[in-house]
Parts: structure tokens; sequence; C-alpha cells
């Protein structure tokens, strides 16, 4: 076989070789990036049935060396380096900053920030959200923590005792990407969860098996008492089954991409202002 295709077990070695010393720079890269202020937020707007805006997610950017890398590629090597905590931390601040200035054009807005399961399980996890929302006088119910299915991995005492200190200041829990990992719908049965966001992957599906997926989320929601949001929404033939489904909030292309802070403050105001 090898004698056969020899380039072809070349190359393949090359890419792996490739991928591998791409991490260990990205590696090296990441260590002082905080530093050097190469980190920022964008914001993504979610939205309402009437197409009203009433939160943003914060969305973190690494530019590096004149390029945009992406999270999906940088966020699992700060997991596991450990460095998601104190970046985390960083991500936390900027979008309460962010936040506690939007309230000044429109009061109600929420913000949502995404959560690493190691970020979230920190000791001082709690503490830290506790102290940042003081610092910029935001009402705990206007800060929604996004964390991923595969919080459920734990033990369920350990979760019910983290998701409690957290409800205790105030602020919402959503279940990012949901459908897509580890879902037990018991454990989210005995869980206080307030927003469910449905997986890009139902909604882009829609027309065909998403649907049933997303009815289902829909019946549960009403039981349990969770509030629904449809991510990456990109047409308006989704947009309008899911509305047709009752689903209350959605987010995607169809209505904004992540927005630089700047445009994004001109959004909200235009918003404001209808
Ligand atoms: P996510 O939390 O599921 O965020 C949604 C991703 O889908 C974002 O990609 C967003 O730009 C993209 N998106 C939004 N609407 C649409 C759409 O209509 N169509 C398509 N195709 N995509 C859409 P992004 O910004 O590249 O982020 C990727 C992932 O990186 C996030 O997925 C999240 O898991 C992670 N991430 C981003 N920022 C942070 C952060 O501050 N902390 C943590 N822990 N993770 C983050
Ligand atoms: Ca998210
Ligand atoms: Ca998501
Ligand atoms: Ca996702």
């Amino acid at each position: 076989q090898k004698a056969k295709y020899p380039e072809r077990v070349a190359f393949y070695n090359l890419d792996l070789e490739h991928n591998l010393l791409r991490k260990i720079m990205l590696n090296e890269a990441l260590k002082g990036a905080l530093e050097r202020q190469e980190f920022r937020l964008v914001y993504q707007p979610i939205v309402d049935s009437a197409g009203q805006i009433v939160s943003f997610e914060a969305l973190m950017r690494w530019r590096y060396q004149d390029q945009e890398i992406s999270p999906v590629e940088f966020i699992p090597l700060m997991e596991q380096s450990g460095r998601i905590v104190e970046v985390g931390i960083w991500v936390l601040e900027e979008a309460c900053k962010t936040l506690a200035k939007m309230r000044q054009c429109n009061a109600d807005i929420c913000m949502c920030v995404n959560i690493s399961l190691i970020q979230f399980y920190d000791k001082g996890f709690v503490n830290h959200v506790k102290r940042v929302i003081e610092q910029y006088a935001i009402p705990g119910h206007l800060l929604h923590l996004e964390v991923t299915e595969s919080i459920f991995r734990s033990d369920q005492m350990q979760i019910n005792q983290k998701v409690s200190q957290l409800q205790q200041c105030g602020v919402k829990l959503s279940i990012d990407d949901f459908g897509t990992g580890y879902s037990s719908l018991s454990v989210i049965q005995n869980m206080n969860i307030d927003y469910i966001k449905i997986d890009r992957s139902f909604i882009q599906h829609i027309e065909q098996k998403g649907l049933s997926i997303v009815q289902a989320v829909m019946n549960m929601s009403k039981s349990l008492n969770f509030m629904v949001i449809a991510e990456g929404v990109e047409t308006y033939k989704q947009r309008q089954i899911l509305e047709q489904c009752g689903i209350p909030y959605m987010q995607g292309y169809y209505f904004s991409r992540p927005m630089e802070q700047s445009e994004a403050w001109n959004y909200l105001t235009a918003a404001s202002s209808e």
C-alpha cells in the first residue's frame, strides 16, 4: 500500500504534522494574547417574534498577526491549557461593561455570555459573576450565561449547587447547542433552566427532519417552564416555520451577523428610535 501510493502517505503525514505545528504555534501565541490585547468581543442580536432586539450574545474574536483565528479553533486550545478561566474572566467583564453602556440606550437589554465547562466549575466562578454584576450595577436577570449540555456530565448534586448559587445572583442560565450533545431530558427536568437554544443544525434542516425536534422542544418548554431560542436562522422560510411553531426568540444571519461594538451600538440606537 505504502509503495503503491507513496505521495499520498507523505501528504497525509505532512497534514498531521502541519496541524500539530499549528496547534503548538497557536498555544504559544495564546499565552500572551490577553496582555497584548488581541482579543475583542463582537455582538450578535437575539430578537423576539416581532423582530425586536431583546439581547446580544457576546462572541470572542482573536486577531493574531493580521489574521482572525476562529474561536472554534482557539477556545478548545484554551480549555486544554486551562487558560480559558483567566480569559473567561476578561470576557465576562468586557461583556458586562458593554451591557452597562447599552443599557443607557435600552435599560432592559440582556447580554448572553458563553461559559466553558471548565470556567463554570472553577471555584471562583460564582463570586466572580457576583462581583462583576455589582461593579457594573447590572440587574442579575439581564445576564444570561450560556453553557453546553456537557455540564450535565458532572454529577447532579454539583450541577444543582452551582445552578442555584448562580440563580441566587439572579442571573439566567441557557443551554447552548441543544440537541447536539449529551442530552438527557430527565436531567433538564430536574434543573431550573431558563433558556434552551436549539442548535443551528436543526434549524438548517427545519424544512425536513428538524421540524419534529423543534416541535418537541417547544412542547417540553411549556411543561418544564423554559424559554426557547432558535439559533442559526438564515432564511425567511426558516423564520416563518419557527414562528408557526411558536418559537419566541431567534438569532442568526437572517437578522444580523455578529457586529463590532460600535456597530452593535448603532443597531441598538436605531432599533430604539423606531
Ligand atoms: P456558539 O455559542 O454556538 O455561537 C454561535 C456561532 O454561530 C457563532 O460562531 C456565530 O457567529 C455563528 N452564527 C450565528 N448565526 C449564524 C447563522 O445564521 N449561520 C451560521 N452558519 N452561523 C451563525 P463563532 O463566533 O465563530 O463562535 C463559535 C463558537 O465559539 C461559539 O458557538 C462558542 O461555542 C465559542 N465561543 C465564542 N465566543 C466564546 C467565548 O467568549 N467563550 C467561550 N467559552 N466560548 C466562545
Ligand atoms: Ca452561544
Ligand atoms: Ca450555540
Ligand atoms: Ca454552536
